[in-house]
């Protein structure tokens, strides 16, 4: 069994992290001065990945080669390395392997807290159409298994990632805000909780080490960066000084696309007809017993803005 929850100051594992989020969180990890072994996939790398991984290298992360569907491999090396926080920001593709990891986290038994791949919604609260909601039902499947093994876990739940929410693209902040036309969901006044990556790895970090989040689950709900579409292309059009065209995406077409079933666009699909038109992110309260919203626990950081984050695509394009 797992040892019961104390403070935490060794070392993290980050498994992920040539990931689109879990660089954000191993670079947070690495930043924060905790020693931060990071697991990477063997084989030939794009050359993309594989500078990711040398920029790790040089900020000072300890690389691993391996899978975390490994088990043996991943007990040798959680006792070898004395690893005591493992995050996990897997993909869409691999969340059940996490089931093995957390086997062999169980085993070695000196895990002081477990983060499985979340970064989303409150899974156990929100239930998006399919393909949607088998996604989530893979992603509980992982919550249930880590609170049978007793292993001590924070839940992230950071909603979504700082950018135009492009209901095709599942990595909107790379992506500038739209320069032609506005795609707007539904009648555009659903509003959603914006994080920068670097806020939401930041915070991971801090809520990973944090005695007070043991077996927690923790949503980011900045106030300052809860918008609606209609709100967030006002912004936009005022940075770039032009009005752009609107087309509406209704109900009706988000649903016919999730039902279309192609990876991985209908799982967006799905969950952005969640987030704008169910309002997922905003239809309930945080005041149950095992759910805390991490400004609460850190009053004092302030969250990047989306006006902020808006100015910086404009700094990329003039670039
Ligand atoms: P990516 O697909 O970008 O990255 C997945 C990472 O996991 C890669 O580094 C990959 O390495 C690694 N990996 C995959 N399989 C294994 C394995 N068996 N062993 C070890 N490493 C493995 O994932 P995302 O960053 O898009 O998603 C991570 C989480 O964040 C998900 O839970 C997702 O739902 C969520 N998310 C949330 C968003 C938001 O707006 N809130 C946006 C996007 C994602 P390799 O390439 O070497 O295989």
């Amino acid at each position: 069994m797992a040892v019961a929850q104390e403070s935490i100051n060794g070392p993290a594992l980050v498994i992920g992290a040539t990931g689109y989020i879990g660089r954000f969180v191993a670079d947070a990890c690495l930043d924060s001065g905790h020693t931060t072994y990071v697991l990477v996939t063997p084989g030939g790398k794009s050359p993309i990945r594989a500078a990711s991984i040398e920029e790790l290298r040089e900020k000072g992360a300890i690389i691993i080669e391996g899978r975390i569907n490994e088990k043996e491999f991943i007990e040798q090396k959680l006792k070898e390395y004395g690893i005591e926080v493992v995050i996990s920001s897997v993909g869409g593709t691999n969340i059940l392997d996490q089931l093995t990891l957390i086997e062999a986290v169980k085993a070695v038994g000196t895990v002081k807290r477990f983060l499985p791949s979340e970064f989303g919604h409150d899974i156990d609260k929100v239930n998006p159409v399919e393909p949607g909601l088998s996604f989530y039902n893979e992603k509980r499947r992982v919550r249930r298994a880590l609170e049978a093994a007793g292993i001590p876990y924070t839940y992230i739940c950071c909603n979504s990632i700082a950018g135009w929410p492009y209901f095709d693209n599942i990595h909107p902040s790379e992506v500038t805000p739209p320069l032609d036309c506005f795609q707007i969901y539904g009648d555009g006044n659903g509003r959603a909780f914006f994080v920068a990556g670097n806020d939401i790895g930041k915070l991971t970090i801090k809520a990973a080490y944090d005695p007070r989040t043991s077996n927690k689950t923790v949503h980011f709900r900045p106030a300052c960066n809860l918008f609606s579409l209609n709100e967030m292309a006002s912004l936009w059009e005022n940075k770039i000084g032009r009005k752009l065209p609107r087309t509406i995406l209704t109900e009706a077409d988000l649903l016919s696309m999730a039902k279309e079933n192609i990876f991985p666009g209908s799982i967006v699909a799905s969950i952005t007809h969640d987030i704008f038109i169910n309002r997922c992110q905003t239809n309930f309260n945080i005041d149950g017993q095992d759910e805390i919203e991490i400004s609460d626990l850190y009053p004092d950081i302030a969250f990047r803005t989306i006006d902020k984050c808006f100015d910086d695509y404009i700094s990329n394009l003039k670039e």
